[in-house]
């Protein structure tokens, strides 16, 4: 047989093109391996009749947390099946050392290994880690975990030395939480240290010099501890507009000043922006761009702050950070997407389950928001959330493939992926943009039980999800064990 799977009659979105034309699609020991029309099906062990739908390239969500509430060996196994279900095939998947994930500290030799022999087997897509340098020892170890376990991207949380993952706290707290030594100090020059380390990386792996990267969550604890006490004592705002503005669009912007001016300062050249949730923090990012013309920035959103706003009826359900936003700052968000501001659209999943996200307290009461745990998941409606909201809007099918496909996976050294063409991972998604449905949790393989998106209705449904030619979730089901594979990244170019 020529082909292990013949895929006939689809409308082909690939990135970096203008049209969506229809064709068949041919995969040989998991790759693409002839895109044409009219392939004979006489020349396929396997068949399948792709009913003129769309056919993207599997989704490389390179925002998720798997992990981080619950047991990884099990997190993984629900929260990829999520992915799956939303035509993920990629996830690459933030870790660090310190409270949650493996709630443990230690140098990443020891405690990176055990990530992955805990993930091994669990994973129903192809994964990868993003690592946060906690520890000032694990600045050294950046090298190691590059050349040792492709791991290319590595994290800084800005307001992690003086504020709660999930409200205020006092600086012992998040002394405990972070696990670090009695010498180590997370701050500003921890992540000019993190930066310079990277720098150093690009320079001496010319080979991988526009894959090293360092990525930042952009928020800072002064800002966050100043308003979040001015809030609290204040009551005509509740729930998530309290929340937003106890962490205000201001101090994403001045985060990101900040982080640019370092990156300058230590020639690190290549920062990834993540989350952006505002117009300010979107705005502050552009001018950092043209200050810097020589720094090779990307811009993040999440489908989170793109569906939802601080009016939702998902209350605590939504609690998240950055947090959700106005409306005119979503609508802001959009109209970037649109003018090509931004680079990729992720998920930012993290499975946090109904009992701990509010501690069994009514999620629907305003009140409970500052004991809300921060985080949810959503990969699972991560193209069907941007394809109904995005095609009202005008924004083209070609366009979303470079955003949950292609620009995520080349940045971060996923070089097989993102295309459906020759040589590259036969990883694609088949969806119905026809199809309406209603989002509701109890149809999702995640943990999470509830969903801040319940009760949406979305056009555009994933009927099929293929990785690597082998059929992983089809008619509303996961399909098979788990077939993901471990990315040592950069991977080469097909
Ligand atoms: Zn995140």
């Amino acid at each position: 047989m020529q082909f292990d799977l013949v895929i006939k009659n689809v409308r082909l979105v690939r990135p970096n093109q203008e049209s969506v034309d229809l064709t068949d699609i041919g995969i040989k020991d998991e790759k693409f391996a002839l895109i044409d029309t009219d392939i004979p099906t006489t020349d396929a062990a396997q068949v399948i009749e792709g009913n003129n739908f769309l056919a993207f390239p599997g989704l490389v969500d390179t925002h998720m947390h798997v992990g981080i509430y619950s047991p990884l060996s099990e997190d993984a196994i629900t929260e990829s099946k999520a992915a799956a279900m939303g035509g993920v095939t990629s996830a690459v998947t933030y870790f660090r050392t310190g409270q949650y994930y493996l709630n443990k500290g230690g140098p990443y030799s020891e405690f990176y290994p055990e990530v992955l022999e805990l993930s091994a087997g669990n994973y129903s897509v192809d994964y990868a880690y993003h690592l946060a340098p906690i520890a000032s020892s694990h600045i050294d170890e950046m090298e190691m975990l590059l050349t040792e376990h492709g791991v290319c991207s590595f994290k800084i949380f800005m307001f992690y030395g003086g504020y709660g993952l999930h409200g205020k706290t006092d600086q012992a707290a998040q002394r405990d939480f972070l696990m670090a030594g009695e010498d180590d100090s997370y701050d500003i020059a921890h992540f000019e240290f993190i930066m310079r380390s990277a720098a150093k990386l690009i320079k001496k792996y010319p080979d991988m010099a526009d894959q090293i990267s360092v990525s930042l969550h952009c928020e800072l604890a002064d800002i966050l501890n100043a308003y979040t006490k001015i809030v609290q004592q204040d009551d005509s705002l509740t729930g998530l507009r309290a929340y937003s503005a106890a962490r205000p669009p201001h101090s994403e912007g001045l985060a990101i000043w900040i982080a640019s001016y370092l990156a300058n300062e230590t020639d690190c050249l290549n920062i990834n922006l993540l989350h952006l949730s505002s117009r300010k923090a979107v705005e502050a990012a552009i001018t950092m761009q043209e200050v810097f013309p020589h720094i090779n920035f990307k811009r993040e959103v999440t489908i989170g702050h793109l569906l939802l706003d601080y009016d939702s009826p998902a209350a605590c359900h939504a609690k998240v950070n950055p947090p959700i936003r106005s409306r005119e700052d979503v609508e802001y968000l959009w109209q970037a997407l649109l003018d090509g501001k931004l680079d990729w659209v992720v998920s930012d999943h993290a499975c946090c389950s109904e009992e701990l996200k509010t501690d069994n307290q009514d999620p629907k009461d305003d009140d409970n928001i500052w004991v809300s745990k921060s985080g949810f998941g959503g990969t699972e409606y991560l193209l069907s959330g941007l394809v109904s909201e995005g095609s009202k809007r005008g924004l083209s099918y070609n366009k979303m493939a470079e955003l949950v496909c292609w620009n995520p996976a080349h940045r971060y050294g996923l070089n097989n992926k993102g295309d459906i063409a020759v040589g590259y991972d036969a990883d694609l998604v088949l969806l119905d943009p026809d199809e309406d449905f209603t989002v509701k949790a109890e149809e999702s393989e995640s943990g999470q039980g509830y969903t801040p998106f319940e009760g949406m209705q979305l056009r555009g449904k994933v009927k099929t999800t293929i990785l690597r030619g082998h059929t992983v979730y089809s008619n509303n089901e996961v399909i098979g064990n788990a077939k993901g594979q471990y990315i040592a990244r950069p991977t080469p170019r097909p």
